[in-house]
């Protein structure tokens, strides 16, 4: 995150690192993302429901790395930033999503348009993710501002679809959530 949408708040005590579950793996250094104890459970939460649905589908567990951030909502702990999933950057996982859905625009033929696309929602962790933390977190809404979801998938899957260029680039290879 780095402005425009950003929200300042009090700082809070009592921070603890997002820790490894029963359905997922964080492959990141603990120092990477130590939140606040509301944060670290509504993703923990998350992370299960995602890391449980990929675990049905690849039967590996999944590992999310996580990258310390500096603006807003990460100065008090209530924020954190995602970069990997699976392994493999966000901003990769974009590009996979990209080239996937470019030709499917040329496809005449609307099943298998849809089957192409079933095949990139289903094999594409990092859009995956995106939906899992869209559908399932509870994120913060200061009063005037989006809900504090931004990623590579914002302006195309919301919640804050008139995300800016500028802020959009700012989230192109990770994804960033407060609370
Ligand atoms: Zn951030």
């Amino acid at each position: 995150m780095s402005s425009g949408a950003v929200f300042e708040m009090e700082p809070c005590r009592g921070r603890v690192a997002i820790r490894s579950g029963k359905n997922f793996r964080v492959d990141s250094p603990s120092c990477n993302a130590v939140v606040t104890p509301e944060l670290s459970r509504e993703l923990e939460h998350v992370l299960d429901l995602f890391g449980r649905n990929a675990k049905r589908k690849c039967q590996n567990i999944v590992g999310i790395f996580f990258k310390p951030g500096i603006f807003g909502h990460h100065k008090v702990g209530r924020a954190a930033d995602i970069y990997r999933v699976g392994g493999v950057g966000l901003d990769v996982w974009k590009r996979r999503w990209d080239e996937a859905w470019q030709p499917c625009s040329r496809i005449r033929n609307a099943n298998e348009r849809r089957r192409l696309l079933d095949h990139e929602r289903q094999t594409n962790l990092g859009w995956q993710f995106y939906k899992t933390l869209q559908t399932y977190g509870r994120w913060a809404q200061p009063y005037g501002y989006p809900i504090q979801l931004f990623g590579p998938w914002t302006r195309s899957e919301g919640p804050w679809k008139p995300i800016s260029d500028f802020l959009l680039n700012a989230h192109r290879d990770h994804i960033h959530v407060a609370k």
